[in-house]
C-alpha cells in the first residue's frame, strides 16, 4: 500500500493506492465514522465489486444510488437524478458522498458533491486505471453539455481517494490500455523511470508485476499531486498535464467521441508532440523514436489516415486553451521534462499531421 499526499492547505488529502486498498477502508476513513454515507456508483462496477465495499456499511448508515455509466450519461440529466434521490432521502449537508466508478461516475458524483447544498464532502473510489492516475485526483468535477465536453463543472477536492488495484481485474483490456497512455504521459512529463516502466510492461494488466503497477500508479499520482498543489486552478503549470491532449481532443471531437478511447487519442497526441519537439530540437531523433516506439508498444490505435486534415486543423484552432488563434502546445524536452510552446505554426502542424496520416509516404510514391 502506498499513500500520496495532495498538499492543498486545509483541502489536503491522501490518495491510498494498492491491491486491497478497500479492505483498509474502515481504517482510512475512520474519521468519517457515524456520518451518513451515500455511495454513488456505476451500476456495472457496483455489480462486480459490491462485496469489496462491505466495510463502508460498518462506518455508518449507508445508502446507494446506482447510475448508468458511459460518457453519454455524464450530463445534467443524470446529475439531476442523483440530486433528486438525495433530496428524496433527506440527505443533509453533513453527509459524505462516495463515488465508485471510472472517470465518468467520479466527475458526475463529484459535481453533485460540489453543488448539492453548495457543496458536501466526497470520497473518490476510482475503478479504472485512467481514473486512478488522473480523474480522481485534482478536484476537477463536472458534466458534459451537448455543445462541449466538461463544459459545466467546478473545482471540488475529495476528502480522500482510495485506489484499489484489485478493481482493475474486471476492467476491459481496451480500457486498461487507455489508462496506460496517461501513465506513459505522466512519465514523459516528469518521471523517466515511470516512462521506462510503462514502455517495458505495456498495456496488459497481466504483464505487470503487481508491485510494479502499484509503484507506477503511485508515481503518476505523485506527479499529478505535485502539479495540482502548485497550481490548483490551472493558472499555468497545471497545463503541462495536457501533454498529448491538444491533438487528442481534436481527434476525439472530429470523430464525435466514437472512434477513440480518450487514451488512444492521447497516444496519437503524444506521437505528434514528439514530432513537433524533434522539429524544434527539443528532443533528439533517438528520443523521438523512443517516444513513438513506447506509444506504439501499448498496442494498436484506431487509424487517423482518413480524417480530413482541414477539419482537424479547425478543431485544433477551437481548443479551449487557444489564445489569439494560437494553440499552446506542451512538448517534451527530452524524456521526463516538458515545456509550453505558444508559437506552433500551422505549417508545423500540417507537416506533423501529414507524417501521422501517412501522406508523406503516399506523396513520395506519386
Ligand atoms: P469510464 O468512467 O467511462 O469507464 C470506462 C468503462 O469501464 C465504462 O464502461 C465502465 O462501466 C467500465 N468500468 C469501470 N470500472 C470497471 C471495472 N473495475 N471493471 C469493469 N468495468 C469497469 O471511463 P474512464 O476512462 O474511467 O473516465 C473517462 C472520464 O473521465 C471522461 O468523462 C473524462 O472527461 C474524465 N476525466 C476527468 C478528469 C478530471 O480531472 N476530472 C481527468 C481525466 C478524465
Ligand atoms: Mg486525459
Amino acid at each position: 500500500m502506498r499513500s500520496v499526499r495532495v498538499a492543498l492547505g486545509e483541502r489536503s488529502y491522501s490518495v491510498h493506492i494498492g491491491r486491497g486498498a478497500l479492505r483498509e477502508l474502515e481504517q482510512r476513513l475512520a474519521h468519517l465514522r457515524g456520518r451518513r454515507l451515500v455511495l454513488v456508483a456505476s451500476r456495472r462496477v457496483y455489480g462486480l465489486h459490491a462485496r469489496r465495499l462491505s466495510a463502508l456499511a460498518r462506518l455508518g448508515p449507508l445508502q446507494r444510488i446506482l447510475v448508468p455509466d458511459g460518457e453519454r450519461h455524464k450530463n445534467t440529466r443524470t446529475w439531476a437524478r442523483i440530486v433528486d434521490a438525495l433530496v428524496a432521502a433527506g440527505v443533509g449537508r453533513d453527509a459524505v458522498l462516495g463515488a465508485l466508478g471510472g472517470g465518468v461516475v467520479g466527475d458526475l458524483a463529484g459535481f453533485v458533491a460540489a453543488t448539492y447544498m453548495r457543496g458536501i464532502d466526497f470520497v473518490q473510489i476510482p475503478s479504472t486505471l485512467l481514473s486512478m492516475v488522473d480523474s480522481s485526483v485534482g478536484g476537477k468535477v463536472g458534466v458534459n453539455h451537448p455543445a462541449a465536453k466538461n463544459l459545466i463543472g467546478a473545482f471540488h477536492q475529495p476528502l480522500a481517494v482510495l485506489a484499489d488495484l484489485a478493481l482493475l481485474h474486471t476492467l476491459p483490456a481496451r480500457e486498461f490500455q487507455s489508462g496506460a497512455y496517461e501513465l506513459l504521459k505522466c512519465g514523459l512529463i516528469g518521471n523517466r523511470a515511470l516512462f521506462g516502466r510503462v514502455a517495458r510492461y505495456g498495456a496488459r494488466l497481466a504483464d505487470w508485476p503487481a508491485d510494479e503497477l502499484e509503484r507506477a500508479v503511485a508515481a503518476a499520482v505523485r506527479l499529478k499531486a505535485r502539479v495540482v498543489a502548485a497550481d490548483e486552478r490551472e493558472g499555468g503549470l497545471r497545463r503541462v498535464l495536457n501533454l498529448g491532449h491538444t491533438l487528442g481532443h481534436a481527434l476525439e471531437a472530429v470523430t464525435s467521441y466514437r472512434r477513440f478511447t480518450h487514451g488512444e487519442a492521447v497516444g496519437w497526441g503524444l506521437i505528434a508532440a514528439a514530432h513537433l519537439a524533434a522539429g524544434r530540437a527539443l528532443v533528439t531523433p533517438a528520443e523521438e523514436r523512443r517516444i513513438v516506439a513506447a506509444v506504439d508498444a501499448l498496442g494498436p490505435r484506431p487509424a487517423i489516415a482518413d480524417l480530413d486534415r482541414a477539419g482537424l486543423l479547425a478543431a485544433l484552432a477551437h481548443d479551449k486553451k487557444a489564445r489569439a488563434g494560437r494553440v499552446p502546445f506542451i512538448l517534451p524536452k527530452g524524456i521526463g521534462a516538458v515545456t509550453i510552446v505558444n508559437d506552433v505554426s500551422n505549417r508545423e502542424l500540417e507537416r506533423v499531421l501529414s507524417v501521422l496520416q501517412g501522406a508523406r509516404a503516399r506523396l513520395r510514391r506519386a
